[in-house]
């Protein structure tokens, strides 16, 4: 139930159970899938994610930083856990955690060694990262040999798995570069396994990847939005359910007479007699002022109210002159039926921004 004076971000835990489903059903048999659940889950809790897909049998996971892998290590998560974006400074942590680091330079591979020689490892896990044309992280193509012989030289650590990361999976006009990429990754996998002598599991695709390119399936996926009820497309959106709804109640109601002007700035002036409500949610809760001035809508008893004036820090403003409601009523921000897109394309964003965006002060409530 939804307290007076209070936003909460609602999170269904079934919907995250047909979308994982549903992944699973795009899979042949035997192919793992990890949930990524970096940001806080993409907005909705990382441990309370975690733990539902555990129960439906995920094979990993991955965050972005140490902290998040250390977070779910302390709430009792078992599964193996992939650090995408390992620092040296955390290695240590690394190991005495159980996470799994990403290895994606020279250098990283240089220190992860150290730390593990020094802690007396054996076959450390490890995930070695190349760069397809990302350009963000990864070894290029030519430093196969160095990695290889580097590896030779130490018992410490043990590739568990190759995998690089599409740029433009999502959009069809890019078909052209992302299969060259799927090419690349798997001219680097045979490489490294003539060079290395044994094969680590190979994994590419991330949601769209995972919809669009099924010969680059490999051995594992790495699912995120899809998981969150988002495919990056009209169609795949339609058979994936937003896991997340973000709520909250009308404060209060006024009345303004033409001329009249609603919140700082006085950026919004009253066309005629008007009708406003007040919401209890702001830019501090991921509310961005670009929604303001009548870009983003808000729902009301089913009804569009649009957002008048720029967003506070702690409020909005509506307006709800044809909108038939009353202090207390239930405002949708987002959810099932006006998603995270909707408000997104409102603001020139993506629904990831819209969704990692949601203040931790605000409560994430499981149903
Ligand atoms: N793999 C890596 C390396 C990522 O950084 C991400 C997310 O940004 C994903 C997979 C998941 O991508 P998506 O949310 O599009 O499924």
């Amino acid at each position: 139930m939804l307290k007076a004076h209070e936003t909460q971000l609602e999170i269904d835990l079934s919907a995250l159970t047909h979308n994982y489903n549903y992944i699973k059903s795009k899979l042949k048999t035997g192919t793992k899938v990890l949930g990524v659940i970096k940001a806080f889950a993409y907005g909705s809790d990382s441990v309370e994610i975690a733990k539902h897909l555990e129960k439906l049998d995920v094979d990993y996971f991955a965050v972005a930083y140490t902290q998040e892998g250390v977070a779910l290590r302390d709430a009792g998560v078992k599964r193996p856990i992939l650090v995408l974006h390992s620092q040296s400074v955390n290695f240590k942590t690394i190991i005495e955690r159980c996470l799994e680091p990403s290895i994606y330079s020279d250098y990283v591979l240089k220190e992860f060694i150290k730390t593990a020689e020094s802690l007396s490892q054996n076959n450390y896990p490890v995930h070695l990262k190349f760069n397809t044309g990302l350009n963000r992280l990864g070894f290029s193509e030519d430093e196969i040999g160095d990695v290889v012989s580097k590896l030779e030289n130490t018992s410490a650590i043990e590739v568990k798995s190759m995998f690089s990361h599409l740029a433009a999976s999502e959009d069809p006009n890019e078909e052209e570069f992302t299969k060259l990429q799927i090419s690349r990754f798997k001219t680097i996998a045979q490489k490294f396994e003539t060079q290395a002598g044994y094969k680590p599991w190979l994994h590419l695709c991330n949601t769209s990847g995972i919809i669009n390119y099924p010969e680059a399936h490999l051995d594992m996926v790495r699912c995120g939005i899809g998981l969150y009820g988002y495919g990056n497309s009209v169609e795949e959106d339609q058979k994936l359910k937003p896991i997340a709804t973000l709520k909250s109640i009308v404060s209060q109601i006024h009345q303004i007479k033409k001329g009249e002007s609603v919140g700082y700035n006085r950026a919004y002036k009253a066309k005629g007699d008007e009708k406003t409500a007040t919401i209890p949610l702001g830019h501090a809760d991921g509310l961005n002022r670009i929604y303001g001035k009548g870009k983003g809508y808000v729902t009301i008893n089913g009804k569009k109210a649009f957002i008048l004036g720029n967003v506070c820090m702690d409020m909005v403003m509506v307006d709800i002159t044809d909108i038939n409601c009353k202090e207390g009523d239930e405002v949708i921000i987002f959810g099932p039926k006006h998603s995270a897109n909707d408000l997104a394309e409102s603001a020139n964003s993506i629904s990831y921004e819209i969704l990692t965006s949601i203040s931790q002060r605000i409560p994430r409530i499981f149903k």
